[in-house]
């Protein structure tokens, strides 16, 4: 018989979803690729007292499996002195999905953006019955956050949120976080979103589910600043921390290029990953609270 690990967390970082919103600061969901970035994510949250979420992504599944995700990811939530979410991001695999439960991941997101929002709702509702009897949060989408990077694929069809559907698609379907899609953009690597605040209290007046916004890196900061008391609870941010570590490999690099020692040249790049993640955490009124 399968022995479910404990998902520690699970409960706090959902009651803290619901604080966030109340209390007027947002949590940081950071994209990681390997145990090094995500562990110095993890040691910004402990310096500046904050509950962080780790995300693994499609991209960073095809590196290592599922499995050994959520015992890594777990691993540094049982020697992190601040609460850590491990998050399985992006996936329209209900096979995947269930895996990831059972793995003992915190939260998982189910990303029906793409089908007809019929079959949103009830493959949702699908992924929330599994996961919520397994002690899983699970965030969805409803409207589709686009690419800038086309990474989507040629088919993807990106659309704001519509407030009457957000709606709806709460209420039929449990969900925990809700991702909307209000001018927030994916892979941006320059802050050129244009937030529709208008239609971000629109959603806010059709449901009380703790919004994220996916696509962070390109929300301008005064922005950011404005979405603290709203809605949202969480933001995604991946690009900030790949433009941090790989712009500062390059300089690595361009100062010696024969390096080859892996500890050496990675030493300043997990820095910078470092420094960003804390600077966003810190931005988003998450600072001190965990004391
Ligand atoms: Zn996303």
């Amino acid at each position: 018989m399968l022995t479910l690990p404990k998902n520690k967390f699970q409960p706090f970082f959902t009651d803290l979803m619901t604080k966030a919103v109340q209390q007027n600061h947002i949590f940081a969901g950071f994209n990681v690729f390997s145990l090094d970035d995500a562990y110095e994510i993890v040691k910004a949250a402990e310096k500046i007292g904050a509950p962080v979420m780790l995300m693994v992504n499609k991209l960073a599944v095809d590196l290592f499996p599922i499995d050994m995700w959520a015992d890594a990811l777990n691993m540094l939530t049982r020697h992190a002195s601040v609460p850590v979410c491990g998050h399985l991001d992006h996936t329209t695999d209900l096979t995947v999905l269930e895996r990831a439960c059972k793995a003992g991941f915190d939260s998982v997101m189910f990303d029906g953006s793409q089908l007809p929002l019929e079959e949103n709702i009830r493959q949702t509702r699908q992924v929330v019955e599994l996961a919520h009897g397994l002690g899983v949060a699970v965030e969805a989408e409803i409207g589709a956050v686009g690419y800038s990077d086309g990474a989507g694929g040629a088919a993807y069809h990106a659309a704001k949120t519509d407030p009457a559907e957000a709606g709806r698609f709460a209420r039929e379907t449990g969900v925990d976080w809700l991702a909307v899609s209000i001018g927030n953009v994916h892979r941006m690597e320059t802050q050129d979103a244009v937030i529709n605040f208008d239609l971000l209290h629109e959603i806010e007046r059709e449901t009380e589910v703790p919004l994220v916004l996916h696509g962070s890196t390109g929300i301008k900061d005064g922005d950011m600043q404005k979405l603290l008391p709203t809605h949202v609870a969480k933001v995604n941010i991946g690009t900030a921390l790949r433009m941090a570590f790989g712009n500062t490999l390059r300089q690595e690099f361009e100062k010696d290029a024969a390096a080859f020692d892996r500890s050496k040249l990675f030493r300043l790049p997990l820095q910078r990953i470092r420094e960003e993640a804390e600077k966003k955490m810190t931005m988003l009124g998450c600072a001190g609270i965990i004391k």
